[in-house]
């Protein structure tokens, strides 16, 4: 029998809700493209429960303990002293969110002796060291497109709030002004504006197809381009490098995977490529961006404004500039993680625990790492090695709560 020990979030801090702001979700069939809905045997939740909480459990207890298995599950995750790390040691499979990750450094990996599934409860295993799994032949799985419709529509959500002041506006209403100069001496319409994507898999063409109607022009980078038809019915011209096409955008939004080759991509250099005053919204990974090469360009005004919610660490420690710097629209890493997401990384997570338990292959797509190399969805996206170092500086976050 099988130990599982999953990394969650904390509960609200009012506690756990008995009552939601709406009744159930809308029913989808398939995903954009025709990828199919996790497919799990049965679920023991509710849609539209809060699961990625503690308290939550992403609705697995009675699964796993009703076949013989045990489940430990705690928000603990950071420092040698923290309850993750003394679980870890007999565990055989470890679940964790992108959210609040458990990061799975080459040395955790190397006191976990029974690990042989780490999944990810969303999209993202860079909190994995993707090399030390393949060195050790533990196999990396994720819930492949659960939210990425979910992120697209935060990254257009940001991108108006960030060019339309939004943010800075909301907070004249509730300090009681009415300062409207105030607020629209940076305010512009997105219309017309050149609004690039770095990576077009899921979400970045989710969010192409998103903006087409507020009249802007469109541009993309990726390792593969896409069909003709797609660039012809979007609209959308490529470039073959991030370097070629931000000097063009007047908005950057960054949907890549982390990996070796897009670590620190928006460096000081790259930045400084962009046209002065352009907005630059990264939902993919904070190490992607250059965390104080962005609040410097802030400062002086290089960019006209940043957001997004992924952070590195995670969580931020509370000193983290990207919390104090002007211009900002940053939210916890949260865009991933609506209700209406969590029901289907949930239940995707069932769908490859049920596999590993009956001995079924798991999906192609939910593969990131299998058999000591880059398989399935990991092949395609990400290249081999590890961008976990520094996560360890995490643990600050609670040292200084
Ligand atoms: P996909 O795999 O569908 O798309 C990623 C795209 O990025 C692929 O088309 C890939 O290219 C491309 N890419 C990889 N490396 C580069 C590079 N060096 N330059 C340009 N493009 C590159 O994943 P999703 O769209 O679903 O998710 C993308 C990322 O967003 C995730 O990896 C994760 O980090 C982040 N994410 C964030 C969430 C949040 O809550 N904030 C939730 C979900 C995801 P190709 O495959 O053609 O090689």
């Amino acid at each position: 029998m099988a130990k599982v020990v999953c990394v969650l979030y904390d509960d609200p801090v009012d506690g756990y809700p008995s009552n939601y702001a709406r009744d159930g979700l809308p029913k989808l069939d398939r995903y954009p493209g025709g990828q199919t809905l996790p497919k799990p045997k049965a679920i023991d939740f509710e849609p539209g429960v809060l699961l990625g909480s503690v308290s939550g459990e992403l609705g697995l207890r009675p699964f796993l303990e009703s076949a013989g298995h045990s489940l430990v599950v705690t928000a603990d995750k950071d420092g040698p002293d923290s309850t993750f790390e003394r679980e870890l040691g007999d565990a055989e499979i470890v679940i964790s969110q992108p959210f609040w990750p458990a990061y799975l450094t080459r040395e955790r990996i190397a006191k976990a002796n029974k690990l042989k599934l780490a999944i990810t409860a969303g999209i993202g295993s860079d909190h994995v060291d993707l090399q030390a799994a393949m060195d050790r032949g533990i196999t990396v799985a994720e819930v492949t497109y659960c939210n990425s419709i979910s992120v697209s529509e935060h990254v257009v959500m940001m991108i108006l709030a960030l060019v339309r002041n939004y943010i800075p506006s909301y907070q004249w209403v509730i300090k009681g002004g009415w300062n409207i100069a105030d607020c629209v001496a940076r305010s512009y319409d997105v219309e017309g504006m050149q609004i690039g994507t770095v990576g077009a898999g899921r979400i970045g063409s989710a969010v192409l197809r998103r903006l087409r109607p507020f009249d802007v022009k469109l541009h993309y980078t990726d390792r593969h381009r896409l069909p003709e038809t797609v660039e012809k019915d979007l609209g959308v011209t490529f470039h073959s490098d991030a370097a070629s096409m931000v000097g063009i955008c007047d908005v950057v939004t960054i949907n890549a995977p982390l990996h070796p080759e897009t670590e620190n991509l928006f460096d000081e250099a790259m930045i400084a490529r962009m046209k002065r005053g352009a907005y630059l919204v990264n939902t993919a990974r904070g190490k992607i961006c250059n965390r104080d090469a962005v609040a410097r360009a802030l400062e002086s005004g290089q960019l006209a404004g940043y957001a997004g919610d992924v952070w590195f660490p995670q969580p931020a420690p509370k000193d983290h500039p990207w919390r104090s710097m002007p211009h900002h629209g940053m939210t916890p890493h949260i865009s991933g993680s609506s209700l209406s997401a969590q029901a289907r990384y949930a239940a995707g997570t069932r769908e490859i625990l049920e596999c590993w338990f009956e001995g079924r292959p798991i999906r192609e797509d939910y593969l990131i790492v299998d058999g000591g190399k880059l398989a399935g969805a990991g092949a395609h996206s990400y290249s081999a090695g590890d961008a976990t170092s520094g996560s360890e500086e995490a643990a600050r976050f609670r040292a200084k709560a």
